[in-house]
């Protein structure tokens, strides 16, 4: 039994009791820490002064914040800022340019997030549960299956803790600021849906409500759950979808993504279709280039038919072998003719950049090494 408060349980995982962390006040908005913050017997404008700390300078000690009274800093942080990451290892690569965390949460799971620095601008990838139900045979944190969901302040955390390292010259060659955060860590962010939505609002109200973060610098890629899909186009939020396609045609997806037993390319496509004209924008679809598997010719072809003349955009992303996959990634020679052929079905393409491949950068390598869950497969 604990004696701090515990996140409702939520619709989204029936039947479900995850162990959910504290309440944070990163899972609220500034009217709902200034209510919590009165019944706490404070004056509410300690909300703010709270947030602006959090989220204004990205402090998450309470010991930085001397403005506070000590008494009253004392009973707000353990009520409102709970520990909710604990670092397990930090690993930088890359020259300094990017850098990957893992955490343990309150309850033993571990998840990660990477930040990667670019010239122009600072992006975090982030993850949304800890492990993954839907059982990509690719993906190593697919492999472990779903622990539970993460809360909307484990979410937000990440991103806040990260723009907080890079704001301190964390890394090497990149502008101070956080501009760009990706839901492509751990997880599948649209089966976590409402905290997800949650914490994009969080990321992007200004401060000291949130991170003021740009919508339209917001990525939540997800393997095409159909109906949050087309939930997520009536949000009125703009940010970007990604669609994890991997397969033009419905007999790999079927394998390579098993949730396309449930909706096929064609639904998921068109819900990506009705995203794009909903929002106005572009929907990037991220292809996982598998020697052999997914990389024919044909493929690109056919993959160019489906996309032609859409609001889309091709990320060709080089696999990253796991730990004991059968997989491997495409030669570039090939991977070369299927951005050619995709170019000239008129589909933009780019193939994603490699960041932080020698410190199991993507995909949960670094929590299934850590647990040796990875072992064997
Ligand atoms: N569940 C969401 C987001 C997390 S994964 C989704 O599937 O979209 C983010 C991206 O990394 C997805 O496109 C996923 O298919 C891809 N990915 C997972 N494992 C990979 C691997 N071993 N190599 C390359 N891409 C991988």
């Amino acid at each position: 039994m604990t004696s701090l408060p515990v996140l409702p349980l939520s619709p989204d995982a029936p039947g479900r009791r995850p162990a959910l962390p504290p309440r944070h006040l990163a899972d609220l908005d500034l009217a709902g820490r200034q209510a919590l913050v009165a019944e706490l017997g404070e004056p509410a404008f300690r909300a703010k002064q709270l947030s602006t700390h959090y989220f204004g300078r990205l402090v998450r000690d309470p010991a930085g914040m001397t403005d506070l009274p000590a008494a009253s800093r004392d009973r707000l942080a353990e009520s409102l800022m709970p520990r909710l990451l604990t670092p397990v290892r930090e690993l930088a690569c890359d020259g300094g340019a990017t850098r990957k965390a893992l955490w343990r949460l309150h309850d033993g799971s571990l998840v990660e997030s990477v930040l990667m620095g670019y010239p122009d601008r600072v992006t975090v990838c982030i993850s949304s549960q800890a492990g993954c139900g839907m059982a990509c045979p690719f993906c190593a944190t697919g492999q472990a299956g779903l622990t539970r969901n993460l809360s909307t302040a484990e979410i937000v955390d990440q991103a806040v803790y990260l723009a907080g390292a890079a704001a301190s010259g964390a890394v090497t060659g990149s502008p101070p600021r956080l501009s760009h955060v990706v839901f492509m860590g751990m997880g599948e962010p649209l089966a976590n849906y409402s905290r997800v939505v949650e914490a994009v609002r969080r990321l992007c109200a200004p401060a000291p409500e949130g991170l003021g973060l740009s919508q339209r610098h917001v990525t939540v890629s997800t393997v095409g759950l159909v109906p949050a899909m087309r939930r997520l186009a009536g949000e009125g939020l703009s940010v970007t979808l990604a669609l994890s396609l991997h397969a033009p045609d419905d007999e790999l997806r079927d394998e390579l993504v098993p949730v396309n037993q449930r909706w096929k390319v064609a639904e998921v496509l068109d819900a990506a279709w009705d995203y794009a004209s909903r929002t106005g924008r572009r929907v990037s679809v991220e292809y996982a280039m598998i020697r052999d598997v997914n990389d024919q010719p044909w493929r690109a072809d056919l993959l160019g038919q489906l996309l032609a003349g859409r609001l889309a955009h091709v990320n060709l992303i080089p696999l990253n072998p796991t730990p004991g996959s059968r997989w491997d990634a495409s030669p570039k020679p090939v991977e070369r003719e299927f951005v050619r052929r995709l170019r000239e079905a008129g589909v933009s393409t780019t193939v994603r950049d490699t960041r932080g491949r020698e410190i199991d950068g993507a995909c949960g390598q670094l929590a299934a090494s850590e647990t040796g869950s990875a072992d064997g497969r």
